[in-house]
C-alpha cells in the first residue's frame, strides 16, 4: 500500500512540500499519498490576509498577523523561488519590495501551475497527532469545519508546517488595566490609519516594532515612541519618532520609561514577538524553542530527533524565507522517497549540536545570514532543487542592511538584481512613503494615472 504523508498547514512551507513532491512526480517518481490540512479557507498562510482578530469564523485562533499596507521588509530577490521566478510569474520586472498581495499572488502562481490544490483539505484544523510505536504510524485527528466532523486518519509521515508567528508573546506592564487608550499586540494590528493623529508607543525593537512604527508614521500618527529592552534599533528616525529604554509602567495616559522620562500616549502596540506553539502535538513530539537560527532537536533543521518520521519546516528565525523552505521541503521529500538515508541517532545529535555551537558564536547580522545561507547550501546540494548563488543573496542582504541605516523610510525604493535570472528590478511608480494603496492592482499599474483611467 502507498505511503501516506500528512502536511499540517498550507502556508509557504506546506506549499513548498506539496510542490517538492509534485515536481518529483512530474519527473516520473512514484510519490506517496499527500494530505495537507489547512485550518483556513484559503492557502498562503501568513500571506493570506485576514481582517479578523481573536477567533476566526470557525472559532479557531486567528492565524494571520499581517496587516494592511504591509510591504516585503526585505528584497524579494532574497526570497525568490529557484524553480519559479518573478520574471516567470509577472512577465516583466517589478520593484524589489512588493506589497503583501503581490507576494501572495506570486506564491499562488507556482502552486496553481503545479496543480497541487487538490491535496489540500481546507477549513480543517489539526487537533492531535499521536504516534503508535507498534505500527510505526501516526494517528492524525482533525476537525472539518465544513462538515462539522472530527475524524482521524493514519499516516506514515507528518510534516509540521504550521508557522510560528501567530501565538503572541504578551508581557504585562504595571497600569495596563487602567490605561486610557488601546493596548494591543502586533498580532492584532491591522490598519495604521486607526492611529492617525495619535501618540503611539511601540514596545519592542525587532522587525515588527520597526515596521509597525513605520506604518503609523506613514499613515499620519502624531508621534511614535519605541522602547527597547536591550538596545535601540538605531535608525535615523523621522523627527516625530523617539527611541527610549523600556517602558516601566503606565498611569492614566502617561507612559514612564527606564530613563525616568515620561510621555503622553494614546495607544500601545506590543511588538514583543511570538511563541512556537503546537497545541496539536503531544509532549513527546513537540518542538520547544525560542525564535532562533538553530532550534535544537531537529536534525538538518527538519527531522525530530526522537522520531524523524515527524518533520518540521520553517521553524528557524528567518533571514532567508521562501527558498529556505523549499530547500527543506525538497530534502524532507527525498528522505521520505528513500533517496537520502538518515544517519544513526548519535550522528544526527552530534551534527545538530555542532550547528547549535556554530550558531551560538554568531555576533553580527552578516554572520547570521551567512550561517543560514550555509545551511541552505548544504540542503540544496543534496537534492535536485535548482542551485542558486547564495553568496550573492548574502551580498544583497548586506546591501539591504546598509540601505536601512542610510534611510529607514526610503530603503524600499531601492532596486536589486534577481539572483535567479539576472533581471534588475525596476523602481516602483511611487515611492514607498507616498504609496498609500497597497493593492496588487495599484502596484502593477505602470503609472498611478493608469489606475484612475481604469477607474
Ligand atoms: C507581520 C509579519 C511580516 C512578515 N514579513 C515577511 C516578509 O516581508 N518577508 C518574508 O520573507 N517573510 C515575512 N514574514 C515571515 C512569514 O511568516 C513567512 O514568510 C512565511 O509565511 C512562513 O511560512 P510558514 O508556512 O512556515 O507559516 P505560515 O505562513 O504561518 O503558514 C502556516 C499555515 O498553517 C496553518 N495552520 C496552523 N495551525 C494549523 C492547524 N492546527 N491545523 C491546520 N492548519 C494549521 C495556518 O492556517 C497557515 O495557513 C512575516 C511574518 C509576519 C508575522
Amino acid at each position: 500500500m502507498s505511503q501516506r504523508v500528512a502536511i499540517i498547514g498550507a502556508g509557504p512551507c506546506g506549499l513548498a512540500q506539496l510542490r517538492a513532491f509534485q515536481s518529483a512526480g512530474a519527473k516520473g517518481a512514484e510519490i506517496p499519498e499527500l494530505v495537507c490540512f489547512e485550518k483556513q479557507q484559503d492557502w498562503g498562510g501568513m500571506w493570506n490576509y485576514t481582517w479578523r482578530t481573536g477567533l476566526d469564523e470557525n472559532g479557531e485562533p486567528v492565524h494571520g498577523s499581517m496587516y494592511r499596507y504591509l510591504w516585503s521588509n526585505g528584497p524579494k530577490e532574497c526570497l525568490e523561488f529557484a524553480d519559479y521566478t518573478f520574471d516567470e510569474h509577472f512577465g516583466r520586472p517589478i520593484g524589489s519590495y512588493p506589497p503583501r498581495e503581490v507576494l501572495w499572488d506570486y506564491i499562488q502562481g507556482r502552486v496553481l501551475k503545479a496543480g497541487v490544490r487538490q491535496y489540500i483539505r481546507f477549513n480543517t484544523a489539526v487537533r492531535m497527532v499521536e504516534f503508535d510505536p507498534h505500527s510505526g504510524q501516526f494517528d492524525v485527528t482533525v476537525h472539518d469545519h465544513d462538515g462539522d466532523r472530527t475524524y482521524s486518519e493514519r499516516f506514515d509521515y507528518v510534516v509540521v508546517a504550521s508557522g510560528h508567528f501567530s501565538t503572541p508573546n504578551v508581557p504585562y506592564f504595571e497600569g495596563f488595566e487602567s490605561f486610557g487608550g488601546r493596548v494591543l499586540h502586533a498580532h492584532d494590528f491591522r490598519d495604521a490609519l486607526e492611529f492617525k493623529d495619535k501618540d503611539v508607543l511601540v514596545v519592542g525593537s525587532s522587525y515588527s516594532a520597526e515596521d509597525i512604527g513605520s506604518q503609523c508614521y506613514k499613515y499620519g500618527a502624531r508621534s511614535i515612541t519605541s522602547c527597547y529592552r536591550s538596545a535601540p534599533m538605531g535608525y535615523k528616525w523621522p523627527q516625530n519618532w523617539e527611541e527610549k529604554p523600556l517602558l516601566q509602567r503606565v498611569q492614566g495616559d502617561t507612559a514612564y520609561f527606564a530613563d525616568g522620562s515620561h510621555k503622553h500616549i494614546d495607544a500601545i502596540i506590543l511588538c514583543t514577538g511570538y511563541k512556537h506553539h503546537f497545541s496539536f502535538l503531544p509532549e513527546s513530539l513537540r518542538l520547544k524553542t525560542g525564535n532562533r537560527l538553530w532550534p535544537l532537536g531537529l536534525y538538518q533543521g527538519i527531522f525530530w530527533e526522537d522520531n524523524p518520521k515527524l518533520m518540521y519546516l520553517g521553524m528557524q528565525d528567518q533571514w532567508y524565507s521562501f527558498n529556505m523552505f523549499d530547500a527543506q521541503a525538497w530534502y524532507a521529500r527525498d528522505v521520505i522517497l528513500g533517496r537520502i538515508a538518515l544517519p544513526p541517532k548519535a550522528e544526527r545529535l552530534a551534527d545538530d549540536q555542532a550547528w547549535r555551537e556554530r550558531e551560538e558564536q554568531l555576533q553580527t547580522a552578516q554572520e547570521m545570514f551567512e550561517f543560514q545561507g550555509a545551511y541552505i547550501q548544504r540542503l540544496i546540494d543534496a537534492t535536485d532543487y535548482p542551485s542558486f548563488d547564495i553568496a550573492a543573496v548574502n551580498q544583497t542582504f548586506l546591501a539591504w542592511k546598509h540601505d536601512k541605516y542610510e534611510d529607514i523610510m526610503g530603503y524600499r525604493d531601492k532596486c536589486y538584481r534577481s539572483l535567479m535570472t539576472g533581471t534588475p528590478a525596476v523602481p516602483h511608480h511611487t515611492s514607498w512613503l507616498q504609496a498609500l494603496d497597497d493593492s496588487l492592482r495599484a502596484y502593477l499599474a505602470e503609472q498611478p494615472s493608469d489606475l484612475k483611467a481604469a477607474g
